[in-house]
């Protein structure tokens, strides 16, 4: 079975097809590990110092080198070997030494550089082979064809390489050396540009870098690339420099993934920032080290802050609103009965509110109900919920009380509410009381409902009204 991807028209395998094609699928479905083999020697033989950080790089030298690796033996059938009369102008392999040597000596990388290097590769792909499955004489002529291909990649960059001049290869360099620079200078404007503070921190935690923004954030320098030119780049140690971010800093070392966030609360003024800490992507472990982006959130925390206030907020009182309590009985209704004590509802409802409103206006109703929330307010403890039901009617949960303590804040609050004076038209002094029903929750009560205590406080209320108003009941 042939490979349709890898065969060239109007040439076929001189040599055993399907034994070839073996090969050529081993080869391109393991590139991932000849990736991993290649750089696992780069880095240990330190090879790692002059190549890519990124992975992307590697694994195009791996697929470039299986390419031209599966054109060399398409073209030439399985028979790589060499002799003297050869024309390398065709032969893939070849080519490929040539296009790599050019590439790498723009670079800067020398001609032994190169080739140790190469060595390596080829080693990896050896490596493969011996790993393989396939049966020691097909192993034996795999590893005798990937030697001769090696050898002609090698032929290849030995020959080009060696009819270059001095001046050539200067010339060479000079010409890549100012792309490089207009590269990193591109690279650098951008990461000025940010208007977001960056810090790059090295793995023994200091500081290696940060952009014009983080240097403005944190008042170092006012000018653009001072990091970089200055004179004065002795390395700041990160937490002494920033020991607000010390908890987050070494909660990032303790994490194993890549990127994770941070929300931080800064007081006196209250701000809001939100830290995003990456690992560097350097596979080749010469940039090692966490890269922190700071965000300012504090107007985004803020207006969100606003937002929640408006959605929990009864806008005519400032009181809590029915949403709020409901959402927060809900949540907290277990963890009630987990304090192992009672808690107490409460239903509040102002005695004849159409009349007040009826004799001394709406404006003025809306007064009273103004003021019954501060009264109500200046009577209870921070941690009862006090909540305007709708209307005139108000629902307050009173967390660890039993019926005597509800009974007690019960009658406090319409005794209170019943002293209060509110100014009406032309100097007259309003008066109002309210009845109130109460629904004490005992610790033994279990499958407890939200819905049915607010029925049964409601009940209790009826039974206020009917009994004749301005009164507490409890049923
Ligand atoms: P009861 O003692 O039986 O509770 O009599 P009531 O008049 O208070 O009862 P009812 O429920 O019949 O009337 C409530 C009134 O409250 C009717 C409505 O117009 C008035 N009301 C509701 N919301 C507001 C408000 O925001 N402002 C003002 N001024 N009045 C309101
Ligand atoms: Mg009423
Ligand atoms: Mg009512």
């Amino acid at each position: 079975m042939k490979n349709k991807k890898y065969t060239v028209k109007g040439n076929h395998y001189k040599t055993n097809g399907s034994m070839i094609t073996k090969l050529v699928e081993h080869i391109t479905t393991n590139e991932d590990w000849l990736m991993e083999r290649i750089l696992d020697y780069a880095i240990k033989r330190d090879y790692a110092k002059y190549t890519s950080t990124l992975t992307e790089p590697w694994r195009l030298s791996i697929s470039g080198l299986s390419n031209s690796l599966v054109k060399a033996i398409t073209i030439k059938g399985g028979d790589l070997e060499l002799n003297p009369g050869e024309n390398y102008a065709d032969d893939p392999a070849t080519q490929f030494g040539i296009t790599e040597a050019k590439f790498h000596r723009e670079r800067g990388i020398d001609l032994a550089m190169f080739l140790g290097l190469m060595k390596y590769y080829h080693q990896a792909y050896i490596d493969l082979i011996r790993e393989s499955p396939f049966n020691e004489i097909d192993k034996k002529k795999y590893e005798n064809l990937l030697n001769r291909f090696f050898n002609r990649v090698e032929i290849g960059f030995c020959s080009t390489w060696s009819t270059y001049s001095e001046k050539q290869i200067i010339d060479e360099l000079q010409d890549r050396n100012r792309l490089m620079t207009n590269e990193k200078n591109k690279y650098l404007t951008i990461f000025e540009s940010l208007s977001m503070p960056v810090f790059i921190v090295n793995p023994s935690g200091k500081i290696e870098g940060m952009n014009l923004a983080a240097s403005r954030f944190f008042n170092l320098v006012a000018e653009p690339g001072e990091n970089y030119y200055g004179d004065d780049r002795d390395e700041l140690d990160f937490v002494v420099e920033f020991p607000w971010l010390k908890d987050i800093y070494e909660d990032f070392l303790q994490r194993s993934e890549n990127k994770v966030f941070y929300e931080k609360k800064i007081s006196d003024p209250t701000q809001y920032y939100y830290i995003s800490c990456s690992r560097s992507l350097d596979i080749s472990d010469k940039f090692q080290g966490s890269i922190f982006v700071i965000e300012d959130i504090t107007n985004r925390k803020n207006m969100e802050k606003e937002l929640e206030e408006l959605a929990t907020t009864d806008p005519l009182t400032r009181a809590k609103n029915r949403r709020y309590f409901l959402q927060f009985f809900e949540q907290e209704i277990s963890r009630l009965q987990r304090y192992n004590k009672p808690f107490a509802l409460l239903l509040l409802d102002v005695d004849h509110f159409k009349k007040i409103n009826d004799k001394h206006g709406h404006d003025i109703g809306d007064n009273v109900l103004k003021n019954l929330v501060v009264e109500s307010l200046s009577v209870l403890r921070d941690s009862d919920i006090f909540a305007r039901w709708g209307g005139e009617e108000f629902i307050i949960l009173l967390p660890e009380s039993n019926a005597h303590e509800a009974s007690t804040v019960a009658e406090r609050l319409r005794s209170k509410l019943s002293k209060a004076e509110i100014s009406g038209k032309e100097g007259v002094l309003i008066t109002y009381t309210v009845s109130i029903g109460i629904r004490v929750v005992n610790q033994d009560e279990t499958d407890l409902n939200v819905n049915d205590l607010i029925r049964e406080a409601d009940e209790s209320l009826y039974m206020a009204k009917k009994k004749g108003r301005n009164r507490v009941v409890m049923i």
